[in-house]
């Protein structure tokens, strides 16, 4: 596609157009923005794409996203070992901490079983978890999945397959709308789901 623009400008319209959210029309707009406002907005970041390109990695542990692994919740002797929460990304996990209702530690499963998608147990850090769960210290391991049809078969799945291991297994209660992605539900929802969570 050939732009109005140089092929500088085009290709950073084209990289912001992949990002969730950007069409051709908004992308255009950010770049626009991005470039009358060189110096706050350009270089700054420019400079915080370079640092997290550089320095954000993927948690060992649980497969959340931060500048050390194991993560800082991971790591936090604070935050209670014998609760796992699982999530489906790592936008969950921070709207379960942005709720400050969970005191415990994460596994990020990296996305849902779908048989539309093609997605089976293999794409997703299933066999981690199992793993985690069998260790001793861990008594309870919350799903807390979207209350869509795949977020429901994968806490289906995993209930299964965690009933080999000696903890309990529980959801999050009904707080959570039907097809409620975590990301957009408000804190008191959340808190509130995970107060009520039931056995799975
Ligand atoms: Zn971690």
């Amino acid at each position: 596609m050939a732009g109005s623009a140089g092929p500088e400008i085009e290709r950073l319209i084209g990289l912001l157009a992949k990002l969730p959210g950007m069409g051709p029309r908004s992308a255009r707009r950010a770049s626009l923005a991005l470039l009358k406002r060189r110096d706050q907005l350009l270089l700054p970041l420019a400079e915080a794409l370079s640092v997290a390109a550089e320095r954000v990695k993927t948690c060992s542990v649980c497969g959340s996203l931060d500048t050390q692994d194991p993560c800082a919740i991971c790591s936090d002797p604070q935050r209670d070992a014998s609760l796992i929460c699982v999530v489906e990304e790592v936008g969950a996990l921070w709207a379960m901490e942005r709720a400050a209702a969970f005191r415990g530690r994460y596994h990020v499963l990296g996305g849902l079983l779908s048989a539309l998608d093609g997605m089976g147990p293999d794409a997703l850090r299933v066999g981690p978890l199992i793993a985690r769960a069998g260790e001793p210290q861990v008594l309870e391991v919350v799903l807390a999945l979207p209350a869509t049809v795949d977020g429901q078969t994968t806490a289906h799945y995993l209930a299964e397959r965690l009933a080999g291991a000696n903890v309990a297994v529980t959801m999050l209660a009904r707080g959570v709308p039907v097809g409620g992605e975590l990301d957009w539900l408000d804190d008191g929802t959340i808190a509130q789901a995970l107060r009520a969570r039931r056995p799975a």
